[in-house]
């Protein structure tokens, strides 16, 4: 499966704890991030993760053109809902595209760690199907 990781400043550290808690099952996986973020996990748990440019540069945009592609499988986003962003609009628009092609997305600890045991757990097959009727 193909999951996006994204954090906001104040996040990242939660984020970087998190893909180290769920490494065992992050490693099998095809992992993809913005520019900040994907290097605090590169760096901290050593997994080969895409890097798009960062958030505010673009990097929400270029996700979210892989998700219009629907091949995009999961975005976990811990985004900071306390902290004014810049590039507030991307973010909308890439929570709407998660919408618009129904891909999980988690935008919390709590609900990101019921989307990646749902995953190890076979609960997102379904995806497969969805890129086998796209090939
Ligand atoms: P970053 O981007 O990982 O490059 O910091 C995330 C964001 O702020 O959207």
């Amino acid at each position: 499966m193909k999951i996006a990781l994204i954090a906001h400043d104040k996040k990242k550290t939660d984020l970087v704890q998190f893909v180290l808690a769920y490494k065992p099952i992050f490693k099998d996986h095809e992992l993809f991030a913005t520019g900040t973020t994907g290097l605090r996990i590169q760096e901290a748990s050593g997994l080969s993760i895409h890097r798009f440019q960062s958030g505010p540069l673009g990097g929400d945009q270029e996700i979210g053109a892989l998700i219009a592609k629907n091949q995009m499988d999961i975005v976990i986003f811990f985004r900071d809902p306390l902290t004014a962003q810049p590039h507030e609009p991307d973010i909308t628009a890439l929570i709407r595209l998660c919408d618009v092609y129904s891909i999980p997305l988690a935008t919390n600890m709590g609900t990101a760690e019921i989307l990646i045991r749902g995953l190890e757990r076979g609960d997102l097959e379904w995806r497969e199907v969805i890129h086998s009727k796209n090939n």
